[in-house]
């Protein structure tokens, strides 16, 4: 497209003016240069906003058990084809220990979905333990689906602080296709709003790029983050995962062009939620080797490392490919330090890193 034309559209990006058409024109473009421009861009928002800063979250995966069955996800409740597991709390408390003596600020738990007792006693347990062994100084992020209200303020009690459950598309039609009847699009997007009423910083996503989902689908998404008014975003492509009713569904797939989707998609998120937390999802990175500090140059900020022991991480694949399978959290905290100082960007250490955004959010609530 012509540079003007491009440019402008940026500007108004900048302007907080753009239009969803000027949105729908940057999802759609494909030149090598004007999606250097788009990353550029999104990528000084980002500086200007939330600094050339990487936020940690060191992610423990700690039960690969799920009730629920969603059509697209390797862990789904009837996929037979591997070992369930469970961690013990002590493993949980010593993947959080480790985090907290390497100064990364803040853990995230998540797992599939259950909402039996034992289970909300366990996390409530955890929670409240990862707290005690850091002095309280350990930030915790819950993505542990939908719950009930009473259950989402139990674990904001115990010390959890924020919680992403990704809406998987705005769209309620596509919902259902990516969905077996008895889950709910409605009880989903309720779930987003107990989450806040309780005090969570909310974080909110969806899979970018799965069939039969459109450009306008996307755009419509961002526009449900910004309704939404959230704190966070993680979302990352769609990856089949052979093992799933959904596998084989593309007519054709074409990797490098599911990557940079989901590349456009952070830098329009960016361009239009400016001083948001983005996650630079590991998804990112099963489809190019070097996909997270790609998406810290469209704009994310938040890169989530890997803490669950070699010994589970085979049993949680959500997709297929997923990276580091065999690194444990040493290897993948030294991998990523010259990963993000190659690009020029510094790890904050020690700091929970909520988003200005949410810090805004606090102060009017307090005015
Ligand atoms: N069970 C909780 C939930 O669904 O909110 C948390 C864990 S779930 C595995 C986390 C996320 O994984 C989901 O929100 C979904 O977007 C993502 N996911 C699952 N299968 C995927 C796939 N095949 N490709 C990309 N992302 C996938
Ligand atoms: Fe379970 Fe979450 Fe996978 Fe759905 S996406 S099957 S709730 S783990």
């Amino acid at each position: 497209m012509k540079n003007i034309e491009l440019q402008s559209i940026l500007n108004r990006c900048v302007e907080k003016t753009a239009s969803f058409q000027d949105f729908l024109t940057l999802i759609g473009l494909t030149n090598k240069d004007d999606l250097s421009a788009l990353y550029q861009a999104a990528y000084q928002v980002k500086v200007n906003e939330v600094g050339n800063f990487v936020r940690l979250r060191g992610i423990i995966e700690f039960s690969n058990i799920c009730n629920k069955d969603c059509l697209y996800c390797g862990i789904r409740k009837s996929n037979a084809s591997f070992e369930r597991f469970k961690m013990s709390k002590d493993e949980v408390l010593q993947s959080a220990e480790w985090a907290y003596e390497m100064n990364y600020g803040s853990v995230l738990l998540q797992a599939g979905e259950r909402v039996d007792d034992e289970f909300i006693d366990f996390v409530e347990d955890c929670v409240k333990e990862i707290k005690l062994l850091s002095d309280n100084k350990l930030g915790i992020t819950l993505s542990l689906g939908e719950q009930s209200r009473d259950t989402y303020a139990r674990w904001f009690a115990a010390g959890a602080h924020r919680y992403l459950l990704r809406i998987e598309t705005s769209n309620e039609e596509l919902y259902k296709s990516l969905h077996p009847n008895d889950h709910s699009f409605d009880n989903r997007k309720k779930c987003l709003g107990w989450l806040r009423d309780a005090g969570y910083q909310v974080g909110t996503g969806v899979m970018i790029g799965f069939p039969r989902q459109s450009d306008e689908d996307l755009i419509n998404d961002i526009m449900f983050f910004k309704e939404q008014d959230v704190d966070m975003i993680g979302m990352g492509p769609y990856i089949e995962h052979p093992d799933t009713p959904m596998s084989n569904s593309f007519l054709e797939y074409d990797a490098k062009k599911q990557h940079t989707l989901a590349l456009k998609m952070i830098a329009c998120t960016r361009l239009a939620m400016p001083n948001i937390n983005i996650a630079a999802s590991t998804a990112l990175q099963a489809l190019d080797q070097t996909g997270r500090e790609k998406g810290l140059l469209a704009g994310a900020n938040v890169i989530m490392p890997n803490l669950t022991d070699t010994k589970y991480r085979d049993k949680y694949k959500l997709y297929d490919g997923k990276p580091c399978l065999d690194e444990n959290a040493s290897q993948c905290r030294l991998c990523l330090e010259g990963r993000v100082a190659k690009i020029g960007e510094k790890i904050i250490y020690n700091e929970w890193g909520d988003s200005p955004h949410f810090k805004q959010r606090q102060k009017h609530k307090r005015d």
